[in-house]
This record gives C-alpha cells, structure tokens and sequence, in this order.
C-alpha cells in the first residue's frame, strides 16, 4: 500500500506563510525521484487559506481540511460544510482529532456522523482515534481505541473512503512518541477490530500521528501495519515534512 504523508497544520501560519510553505514543498517535492509515486503528500491548512492554498499547489499534492460540520446548509453560524470543503478542493477532512474532542467536547458519535456529510460529499476521511496518557498507564488504551473505533467510525466507512489515524493524546505535541513496539501493536489491533467492522478493511490505511519527525519516522513508517503519518508541528516546516515522506 502507498504510504500517506498527512500535514495538520492546526491553527497556524498567515496566507504568507501557508502560501511559502506551500511553495517550498511543491518546489522540493517536484521532481525528486525519490519521492515521486512513491507516497502520497496532502496538506490540511486551516480553513482560510484553503483556497489560496488549492491555487498555489496546482493540483501536485492534496488538499484537506481539519474539520467539517455535520450539517450541510443553513443557520449554522461559524460551521464549515463538507460541500464548502469539496467546493473549496478539499479531497479529504481530518475528524475526532483530539484537540477537537478535548477542546470542543466532540464526542464519537458526532465524529461518526460529521464523516457521513463527508462521505456523502465526496471526502475522504481521516478519523483519529487515540488513548490518553492515564488511560495507558491503567493499560487501558486498546479498550479506548476499541471504543472509539466502534462509535466514530460509521457504517458506510471502507478502505476507500476512510482512513484511521491512530494518534496517542499524550504523544501529539510532547516530543513523545510511542515506541514502535507500541505502535506494531496498536496498529495490529486497530486492523483486527476494523476487520470485524467492515468489509475491505485490510485495504484501510492506518496512519501513526504523535511527535513523528525525520529523526523517528523511518522506523515508525517501517512498523507493520502503519501505512503513513499524520504530521503536526514538523509539518509546519518543508524540509522537515519532506524529510518524512523520504523515510516512507
Ligand atoms: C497532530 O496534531 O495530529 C500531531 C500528530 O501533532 P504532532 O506531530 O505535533 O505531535
């Protein structure tokens, strides 16, 4: 399966940065042999600078969003529709990240039914999923995966339209990532649980998300099961970005 190379960019940059940051990965992701074909890039800027964003990447790495409502028109006052977001050239949504389910109460049950307005749209979901540091402690996190898993991923969900993100809450943004033995063995069991809840779930991509950067990725990227990444903060930097997606 191609690896995935996911940039969340969060809440971050002006339309000058996210328009250089944008051109500095084309220029440098263009043309490399060892990129091209090889895996696939997408940026998810925020909202705003979505479509300046289409404009500057000219159709050489995907475009997606961080968010989407779960209503498709209306009196809905600061919401963004999946119809807005295709409108805008979005390919794909992240969904149930954990700072939307930590900062804005988003439970897995809106997940899932935000990623039925996304599929019905067109959009390939990204859903993460991911225990937080207590709940590994308590040895508890396939029990949370499993949960979430259950209840934020929907019934029309396959491997086309969807994509898990596993992203442990305590590794996104620390400088903390989960060693490669937890991840094989997390990502082994997001598979098995997938598998029992739908259909072509072996084709499913499972991404690794938490404090990846250049210095880890290689090994992470190598891990069983782990079929790309969702970078953060190191994808807020060209070099750094495209350093990963050498490693896959
Ligand atoms: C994320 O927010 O999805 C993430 C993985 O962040 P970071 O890479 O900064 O840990």
């Amino acid at each position: 399966m191609k690896k995935l190379i996911a940039g969340n960019w969060k809440m971050n940059g002006s339309l000058a940065d996210t328009g250089r940051l944008i051109q500095e990965i084309v220029a440098d992701s263009l043309g490399d042999s060892t990129l091209s074909g090889k895996c696939d890039l997408l940026v998810c800027p925020p909202f705003v600078h979505l479509a300046a964003a289409r404009v500057t990447l000219g159709g050489s790495l995907m475009l997606g969003a961080q968010d989407c409502s779960v209503h498709d028109s209306g009196a809905y006052t600061g919401d963004i529709s999946a119809s807005m977001l295709k409108d805008a050239g979005c390919g794909y949504v992240i969904l149930g990240h954990s700072e939307r389910r930590e900062h804005h109460g988003e439970k897995s049950e809106l997940v899932a039914a935000k990623a039925v307005r996304a599929h019905a749209h067109g959009l390939i979901t990204i859903i993460c999923v991911g225990e937080k540091e207590q709940e590994r402690e308590q040895g508890n996190e396939q029990k949370v995966v499993e949960r979430q898993l259950k209840a934020s991923i929907p019934p029309c969900a396959d491997a086309k339209n969807t994509i898990i993100a596993y992203e442990p809450v305590w590794a996104i943004g620390t400088g903390k990532t989960a060693t490669p033995a937890d991840v094989k063995a997390m990502h082994a069991f997001i598979r098995l649980k997938m598998k029992e809840q739908l259909a072509d779930s072996e084709n499913m991509r499972i991404l690794y998300g938490g404090s990846m950067k250049p210095e880890n990725a290689k090994e992470l990227l190598a891990t069983a099961n782990v079929d790309g990444g969702l970078i953060g903060g190191a994808s807020l930097n060209a070099g750094q970005f495209l350093a990963i997606a050498k490693a896959a």
